[in-house]
């Protein structure tokens, strides 16, 4: 028996959700915690960022977004593979769907397992689930940066890979007219850091460090509230960067003592609860967070993929009762 539910299994409370439009034709939708959406308007068309789980979940998103534009939505921006923000994709009708190469390679390679274990962790966000067609296929996929002219005079948006973090391929969206950055699971707002498919070291130096030097005014995180101002958006980021820099600290601590996994587990907890405990998905994340990066330090470049299994023999391991 656990000592406490499986994952996000027990979160079943919906989230208050806030759409706010951040410029002219720059929205974003928050929802205390639950994974953020957003959308940049074109002059005739609509860029989406980020597909939520389902399509019924995706729907809402778009209900609220038709009050404020009917545009078509011309692009479909998947900031990595995960499926929570990936498997709502066809409600948009989008004409291309953009992400990564990697996250093509890890649709590819683990995009099922993914799905069964993200319904298994957070079967909230799973919104009439047989709604899902299938796993959700990018049409068009960058290496480095693609730009996207908006029309008229709306400029443009810049998509940019800032290196591994996250995932092996996450992009950031970056709206340079309203110097307003969508940055997906890159950074996150009061909100703790999932990390099990992470590359802690890239991450917490210089991918972000590549975030940073967009120098934001506002930045949409994967989760949390809208940070705005630089003061703020510092912030965030450097939370972000923390929260790395402590697990990177702690599991590495007990890794080259040779301790136990167990072990790194609780001086992590420890370490990272009075800050992060309360944030939301922090119980939820911390044994699969511990476990990759105890992987990287065991020479594991590569992410393992979850699987539902595999998922619940970690949690059992770390947060089942010793
Ligand atoms: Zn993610």
């Amino acid at each position: 028996m656990s000592a406490k539910p499986f994952a996000s299994s027990a979160d079943l409370s919906p989230k208050t959700e806030t759409l706010e439009v951040l410029a002219d034709g720059v929205y974003a939708l928050t929802a205390e915690g639950d994974p953020n959406v957003g959308a940049i308007e074109g002059e005739d068309f609509l860029v989406a960022f980020e597909a939520r789980a389902t399509p019924a979940a995706a729907r809402d998103w778009l209900a609220q977004l038709r009050e404020h534009t009917d545009k078509p939505v011309r692009y479909l921006v998947l900031s990595h593979y995960h499926a929570v923000r990936v498997l709502g994709a066809s409600a948009f009708e989008a004409e291309v769907i953009v992400a990564h190469e990697n996250t093509r390679k890890l649709i590819a390679e683990r995009g099922q397992e993914d799905w069964e274990s993200e319904y298994g962790r957070m079967p909230r966000l799973f919104q009439e689930p047989e709604g899902i067609p299938g796993l959700t296929w990018p049409t068009m996929t960058f290496n480095e940066r693609l730009t996207i002219d908006l029309g008229g005079d709306r400029g443009h948006l810049v998509l940019q890979y800032c290196g591994r973090g996250h995932t092996a391929g996450d992009i950031v969206a970056w709206v340079p007219r309203e110097r307003i950055l969508f940055a997906g699971d890159l950074v996150e707002a009061q909100a703790a850091l999932y990390t099990g498919d992470a590359f802690h070291t890239d991450w917490s130096t210089r991918t972000l460090d590549r975030v940073a030097a967009f120098g934001a005014e506002a930045v949409v995180g994967g989760r949390g509230a809208v940070p705005r101002g630089r003061p703020a958006v510092e912030g965030a980021i450097a939370q972000t960067r923390e929260f790395l820099v402590v697990m990177r600290e702690k599991v590495g601590g007990v890794h080259s003592r040779g301790g136990t996994l167990r072990e790194a587990f609780e001086a992590t907890h420890t370490a990272l609860a009075p800050q992060y405990g309360a944030w939301p998905i922090f119980e939820h994340c911390l044994p699969f967070n511990v476990q990759r990066l105890w992987d990287e330090y065991d020479g594991i470049d590569w992410p393992r993929i979850w699987t539902a299994e595999r998922d619940r023999e970690v949690w059992e391991q770390l947060q089942g009762s010793p």
